[in-house]
């Protein structure tokens, strides 16, 4: 029986102990707090990611590690991986954890991307936006997520807002400009490198963002099928690159069927929970499978299914329960504002049940605004 190691002890840590108890694997996590979620399921322990003398000991007791949380600093992946077998590398993290490197990589591989410009300097700034002209978007290089780290520049007069706003962060996290694509709809493709090279992926799925923080994702995208293929060539190209082994996401902006890279995270995805229902194998077993040794599982879907993402606090339960096809999901964490403290999926035979479904968990949850643009491209494609 296996010992998986994963570093960081939040939701996905608590999905991937989920999803690889029934394999008979036995997991250990670490985290900075002694209270993050996914000790509640498997044993934690606390240690700075630089604790050295823990971090000895963590790795004595697994027979391999992997990450929840995609800023563990690339020089402890490094350490780690001469004490035990690491997955995915500290290559793909460092690449994954810096814009610049992250776009970089994107169009060595094919995929374009947002115009874009690393900015160290107020003069870089100005000089990016005569280039890049306006809108555009200012970003941390570094440890921005979920919207955190960014500044919109509507016009050129918003530089002095923008570096007011994040210049003082240029030096320790470095920064990026990027002109604002007027995207169609963003999507995202999840799919999994095996250490021996075989690669599968799940289909399309189509990401609603609610103040830069994922509030609902429907898969397969509709009209998805038509991206599938280049998605799933780029996904390939960029994990080959990077040695890449488990699953991760790359976050795309479609815009007239054109596919522009945003960010890929070197890790299990929140556009990925619903495969826990909705695929034949899951992105959290197949993350397990991969990093262990075994044989990757079927990436197909069972069903058009739409994950909904609980930010703050919870809706309540049995309400949600009620409605048919719909599975819950609660992190065991106490509410936060802007905190992601659980998510459902809600799945049906065909898209049209979907939309029906959808529109009651709305009524029921009081949810309808974040019901409705799913229920408006489910009936988009009718
Ligand atoms: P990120 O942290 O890069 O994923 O950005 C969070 C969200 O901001 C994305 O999901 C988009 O909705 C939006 N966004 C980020 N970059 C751009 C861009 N260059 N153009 C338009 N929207 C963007």
């Amino acid at each position: 029986m296996e010992t998986l190691g994963i570093l960081g002890g939040g939701q996905l840590a608590r999905m991937l102990v989920l999803a690889g108890a029934p394999l008979g694997v036995r997991f250990r996590i670490v985290d900075k707090v002694a209270d993050a979620c996914a000790g509640q399921l498997a044993p934690l322990s606390t240690a700075g990611w630089d604790d050295v003398e823990k971090l000895e000991t963590f790795a004595r007791e697994i027979d391999a590690a992997t990450f929840d949380f995609e800023n563990v600093p690339a020089a402890t992946a490094e350490w780690l991986s001469a004490r035990t077998r690491v997955a995915p590398n500290a290559l793909s993290l460092a690449t994954a954890q810096d814009r610049v490197l992250e776009k970089t990589l994107f169009r060595e591989c094919g995929l374009p991307t947002a115009e874009f410009a690393d900015i160290a300097t107020r003069a870089d700034l100005d000089a990016a936006l005569a280039r890049v002209g306006a809108p555009a978007i200012l970003k941390t290089r570094r440890e921005g997520y979920d919207g955190k780290g960014q500044f919109r520049i509507r016009t050129l007069a918003d530089a002095d807002a923008a570096w007011q706003a994040l210049g003082a962060q240029a030096e320790a996290r470095g920064l990026i400009l990027e002109n604002f694509v007027a995207f169609d709809f963003e999507a995202s493709v999840v799919a999994v490198r095996a250490a021996d090279g075989e690669f599968r992926a799940w289909p399309v799925t189509r990401n609603w963002h609610v103040d830069g923080i994922l509030s609902a994702s429907l898969a397969p995208a509709p009209r998805g099928a038509s991206i599938d293929k280049t998605a799933f060539a780029h996904a390939r190209a960029i994990a080959e690159k990077l040695g890449y082994v488990g699953v991760f996401a790359l976050e795309l902006f479609v815009k007239g069927g054109e596919l522009l890279g945003n960010e890929m995270a070197p890790r299990v995805h929140n556009s990925g929970h619903w495969t826990i229902e909705g695929a034949v194998t899951s992105q959290f077993e197949n993350h397990v499978r991969a990093v262990l040794g075994m044989p990757l599982g079927d990436t197909s879907a069972r069903f058009p299914s739409c994950m909904l993402n609980w930010i703050g606090e919870l809706p309540d339960r049995d309400k949600l329960l009620a409605v048919p096809g719909a599975h819950w999901h609660d992190y065991g964490k106490s509410p936060r504002v802007g905190r992601k403290v659980g998510h459902a999926t809600v799945c049906a035979p065909d898209a049209a049940t979907l939309a029906r479904r959808l529109q009651r968990l709305g009524d029921t949850l009081g949810r309808a605004a974040q019901v409705q643009p799913v229920i408006d491209a489910l009936k988009a494609v009718r």
